[in-house]
Formats: C-alpha cells, structure tokens, sequence
C-alpha cells in the first residue's frame, strides 16, 4: 500500500504514480515547499516589504560599486538609479519568489520604465534584463546603451 506524502494516510483509488492521497494534501504540501523555499514571505505589508526589498537592493548594488539613487516619491517610473563609471541605469525593485528549480519568480512591470529589475528575495537577489532573462551586472553594463553618458 502507498502511503500519502504529506498526511501519511492510504492512498486508495489513485494511479500507482500519485504521491498524494488528495488534492487537499497536494495543495498543502505544495504551500509547505513555497513557505520553506520562501520564509517569512507574506509576513509582512506589501509597503513594508517593498521598502525592504529596496533597501535590499541598495545595499547589494552598492557592495558591487554603485553609487545609489533612491527615488524620493512613492510612485515613480522605477525604484531606483544606480551608477557607475558614468553610466546610469534605470532599476525596478520586485518582490522574488525562489522557486523548486532555483530560479527566482518576480512579477513582470512594464520594461520602459527600467533597464533592469532587482528580484529580492529572503536571502537572495538576482537581476533581469526587460525580456525577464536573468543577468549579471556586468553584462548590463556591456551591454545597455539606455542612459549611458559615456563610452
Ligand atoms: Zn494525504
């Protein structure tokens, strides 16, 4: 007999290949999987956490050499203006969600308005181009010409 993954019960009526005995079970041992890869996410205001997450990102992109511009209004076309060298870019601070296969999830914010967006997570920040693709700064640096001042 298989038993259910997450309460341990029979698993009874389901195809040899079900690790759950119900979607209830799937469900909750799916929530579990987020809320460990995750700790702490939705534990605080979505204004608090966004106010983290840029002083977050503050910090990692001054710790890679940048000076940081933070944007002094509550709505603005991005977060953030990190510069470098002479070459400023535009950056949009997201709240990210570490997924199973590692990659961090952020939603999607209209690409104009940056050049990259930081995705924060717990522990962790990445940063993507507008297609979403991830990135290491310096290849943004390569390769953005948006809001370059000089060669
Ligand atoms: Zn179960």
């Amino acid at each position: 007999m298989k038993l259910c993954k997450h309460c341990g019960d029979d698993i009874v009526d389901r195809s040899s290949t079900a690790e759950y005995c119900c979607s209830t079970c799937q469900q909750e041992a799916s929530f579990e999987k987020y809320r460990k890869l995750n700790p702490g996410k939705g534990n605080l205001s979505p204004g608090i956490a966004g106010g983290r997450n840029e002083l977050k990102a503050c910090t990692d992109l001054i710790e890679k050499g940048y000076e940081i511009f933070r944007n002094v209004c509550q709505c603005g076309s991005c977060d953030l203006i990190a510069l470098k060298k002479g070459r400023l870019l535009k950056v949009e601070v997201a709240s990210g969600t570490l997924s199973e296969n590692g990659n961090i999830n952020c939603s999607m914010h209209d690409p104009d308005n940056y050049d990259i967006i930081a995705a924060v997570t717990h522990d962790k920040i990445c940063y993507k181009n507008g297609e979403g693709n991830e990135i290491e700064l310096r290849e943004v640096n390569e390769s953005l010409k948006g809001g370059r001042i000089e060669k």
